[in-house]
């Protein structure tokens, strides 16, 4: 028997919904057997995740996370041109209030 073909099986990248970039892409991972969020977003996002870098420009380091695996985020720009300024301040402020627990790991921020 093979599996059925189900239309509603391909997953778009938890990325490019999150960001209404538009047409989403697939995720990585369509059916959702992956327990890895990275697995979640669709090639480019993932690629430049595992990268280290921000999910929309690809250039800049993460600097803050919608996600719960916060190494998939987006840089500060980013942020800035896609959540608005005043989001941006309220995520900087959490950080900035925020006592360091952990050194090296960054810092945990969500902005939804
Ligand atoms: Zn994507
Ligand atoms: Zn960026």
């Amino acid at each position: 028997m093979k599996s059925p073909k189900g239309r509603k099986a391909m997953r778009p990248c938890m990325a490019c919904e999150l960001f209404g970039i538009l047409p989403a892409r697939p995720a990585v991972d369509p059916v959702g057997w992956s327990s890895d969020d990275v697995d979640k977003l669709c090639r480019i996002h993932r690629d430049r995740t595992l990268a280290g870098h921000c999910l929309l420009c690809g250039k800049a380091v993460v600097w803050a996370s919608p996600f719960e695996d916060r190494s998939i985020g987006c840089c500060r720009g980013c942020l800035f041109k896609n959540q608005g300024l005043n989001a941006a301040r309220r995520i900087e402020a959490e950080m900035l209030g925020r006592p360091e627990e952990e050194d090296d790991d960054p810092p945990e921020v969500f902005w939804n």
